[in-house]
This record gives structure tokens, sequence and C-alpha cells, in this order.
């Protein structure tokens, strides 16, 4: 199976549970969801003109909307040349789970990596059993793709991006018939804003549940 891949680099994981721990970041190119306040837009579309080397992809991309196609082997040698040294692997977008990652994280995990995905919620999941599922739901966006009941009991963790009160009505909504006693659930304050992070601390607290602020965003790295 060929992957369509906007970026490879290393750095460290931003949000969520994982946070602080060094990762190997790959971004799929491809996402139907539409949320207005996207960060990474130029992921959305697989244009065939914009197909380029996988060399060009090899490193933090800044923005470009290309793609270069890759199986999970040429992956797997491309990062062992590298001689990247983190064990983790955050295989993002875009909408990762547009994609069938069975072949990409059983790979993987044969080579002695861990495998985390970090989906929208909007497709149904396909990959190992081991492999993290970060479900962050998007909720009622441009695509008017449903949050699918099946990625929510799928997931390890569920991140929620929160700015007021509604949001969380929202998610209450959502896991309505979700068993969460086993996961991990944190909530993001959308953008650094006050207010947000405000009502995110005061929810976490009150549901004992993990507040996860954008690292990356105050350290200043991809
Ligand atoms: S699901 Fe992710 S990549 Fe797709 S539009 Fe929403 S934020 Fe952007």
């Amino acid at each position: 199976m060929q992957y369509p891949v906007n970026e490879i680099f290393e750095t460290v994981q931003g949000e969520g549970h994982f946070t602080g721990y060094p990762v190997i970041f790959i971004r799929l190119q491809g996402c139907d969801v539409g949320c207005s306040w996207c960060d990474t837009k130029q992921t959305w579309t697989v244009d065939p003109d914009q197909e380029v080397t996988q060399q060009t992809v090899n490193g933090a991309c800044n923005d470009k909307s290309h793609w270069a196609s890759f199986t999970a082997q040429q992956f797997i040698t491309m990062i062992q040349n590298n001689g990247f040294v983190a064990r983790h692997i955050v295989i993002s977008g875009g909408e990762p789970c547009q994609y069938d990652l069975i072949e990409l994280t059983t790979e993987l995990e044969l080579a002695g990596y861990f495998c985390q995905i970090e989906t929208s919620g909007t497709s149904e999941v396909k990959a190992t059993k081991n492999t993290w599922v970060t479900v962050s739901p998007k909720i009622q966006m441009k695509g008017q793709l449903p949050v699918l009941k099946s990625a929510l009991v799928r997931a390890n963790e569920i991140k929620h991006v929160v700015a007021m009160e509604k949001h969380l009505d929202e998610l209450d909504a959502l896991l309505v018939d979700v068993d969460i006693s086993e996961k991990v659930m944190c909530l993001q304050p959308i953008s650094q804003q006050q207010r947000a992070t405000e009502l995110a601390i005061k929810t976490c607290i009150s549901r004992n549940w993990k507040l996860s602020v954008q690292m990356h965003k105050y350290i200043f790295i991809d």
C-alpha cells in the first residue's frame, strides 16, 4: 500500500498524553473534515500536480501542500537512514484514518516502533490493536462528517479542544454511550486563549481529566 506523506521529522510531542516525548512525526496528506480553524490546511488535498520526491518531504516542510508516495518499508528505511532515535511514531495529518493504516502500523511495530494515530474520529480506525489512538473529535465541521462511535470506542485517548461551555456539552453528547473509564481524557484550550484555558482547567479538575496545552506553541517548535 502507498501512503501520501506531506512531511516527516523528529521532534517532541506537543499535545496530549505523550507531551514531551521524543517522536517521529509523519504527516499524511488528505483531509475532508474541513475545520475552519485548521492550522494544517495545506494537507487537505492530494493534488497530483503536487507530487514530489521522497527526499523533498524528509524534514519539516513549512506549510507546503506537496506530498510523496511511500510504502511502509520505504518510510522505515528513510527514518533509519536519518538516524532518528525516537521509538514513538505519531501518524497525523490531514486525516490519517482516511487510509487503511494496518499495513503501516504492523510494519512499524515489527521494526520496533510504538505507533500513535491522531484522528478526528470521522473515519473508521484501521490499525493494529497495539496502536495508541488519540481521537480529537471534530464536530459539525464544514465537511459534514459525523464523529463515529466506533472511533470513540477504539480511542485510548480523547483530546477535546474547548473554547466555551458549548464544546463541553457537545463532547458529553458524543460520549453518552461510550465507556471512558479506561481512557485518557484531555481538554485542550483553543489557541492559548485565557477564557478557554480557565474553562479547561476548571473542568479538568472537576472531572479528574488531563489538561493539554499545545506545548510546541510555547517553545516555538514544529
Ligand atoms: S481534521 Fe485536522 S487536518 Fe482535517 S481540517 Fe480538521 S484540524 Fe485540519
